[in-house]
């Protein structure tokens, strides 16, 4: 009986899990999402914020890794950004894992493995390949058949109730996942975030035969910027200015009213704060590749990724503090070439 009762509680309760970030020294405070909204305290909702903060008046900006956990590059720059980066004037505040119930799980729709070896400074580290969304044990409740986002609008698919970029700018008395992107929106109010930048990854663009034996293109999101519609002009000088640096052509996409719960358009439009969303091409969500390699793939490489929504991030700083005349610079802050270079390893503890 006793062996049942253990048993049963291991599968109904949620993974309490924590993923491993090592600050480095330009971090000068750390916080958790539920210093700013209570009700996350204690649950596997909440998460670690890091504050890099220079000492100088200028801008504060807001990196958010992890909102979905299977698309490891996002994360991975907002890890660098925590144990290497250091900051010359401004602020930055990074959240390395938005979702952290959708990293305490494997991805759900696909085989990849549930941890990859990188060696960093220190030796061996694991990073974890999660879900899109958050835990159905943490959410609570079965999935409804459909969502109703708190605008009105309708999503078919109710296992979008659990997915953080669906649910903004969630409710103080909604479900976890929608409490958890109030709580986001609640950090932004409190430290007076001037811009936010939300790391995505996509399926790749590459051409691939499909089942019916045709040729198909892949991904239309990878290699792009979304701006809050406040935002448009900086995007549009940080794209150019990323395609002088790098070489990638970035597509700009302004938000669309017509979808709603989007990190991009919700933030922006629920706060004082402009917000972005990045997507880099992650081939692990190519359903068509039979064994992917989301760290060493030919042309879209951990590194590749990582340095792409690194170098965006930046772009998008540089070009902030030109069109709003205040400053955000960055210190250490690995370049586009320095990470293709050394590899993600070596900017991580
Ligand atoms: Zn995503």
């Amino acid at each position: 009986m006793t062996c049942l009762f253990v048993l049963y509680s291991a599968l109904s309760e949620a993974a309490f899990f924590r993923p491993d970030i090592r600050p480095g020294y330009g971090v000068t405070k750390q916080a958790w999402l539920s210093d700013y909204f209570a009700p996350l305290r204690e649950t596997n909702m909440d998460t670690p914020v890091f504050i890099l903060e220079s000492g100088k008046p200028g801008l504060t900006a807001l990196a958010i890794g992890g909102t979905h956990a299977r698309e490891i590059a996002g994360f991975t720059a907002a890890t660098i950004m925590v144990e290497t980066v250091r900051m010359a004037r401004g602020r930055l505040i990074v959240i390395p894992h938005a979702n952290n119930s959708a990293i305490s799980i494997q991805d759900q729709e696909s085989r990849i493995p549930r941890f990859h070896m990188i060696e960093s400074r220190s030796g061996t580290r694991l990073l974890p390949y999660g879900d899109r969304r958050t835990d159905i044990r943490d959410q609570g409740i079965p999935d409804p058949v459909e969502y109703v986002h708190p605008s009105g609008q309708v999503i078919k698919d109710g296992r979008e109730s659990r997915n953080l970029n669906r649910v903004y700018p969630g409710k103080p008395d909604g479900t976890p996942t929608e409490r958890l992107a109030h709580a986001i929106i609640q950090l932004i109010r409190a430290e007076s975030v001037d811009f936010s930048v939300d790391f995505h990854e996509a399926n790749t663009p590459e051409y691939f035969i499909n089942k019916k034996g045709e040729i198909e293109k892949g991904g239309r999101l990878a290699y792009m910027l979304v701006c809050n519609p406040k935002g448009v002009e900086v995007g549009a000088m940080a794209v150019l200015q990323m395609s002088e640096e790098t070489g990638i052509s970035m597509k700009l996409e302004q938000s669309d009213r017509a979808f709603r719960g989007l990190s991009h358009l919700e933030i922006g439009d629920a706060t004082h704060c402009v917000s972005f969303l990045t997507e880099s091409p992650n081939p692990g969500q190519d359903a068509w590749r039979e064994s992917p390699d989301v760290l060493r793939d030919s042309t879209y490489s951990l590194e590749h990724r990582v340095a792409m929504t690194l170098s965006m991030f930046r772009n998008i700083a540089e070009a902030f503090s030109v069109f709003h005349d205040n400053e955000f610079e960055m210190g250490d802050w690995p370049s586009f070439s320095d990470i293709i270079e050394k590899g993600v390893g070596a900017y991580l503890n």
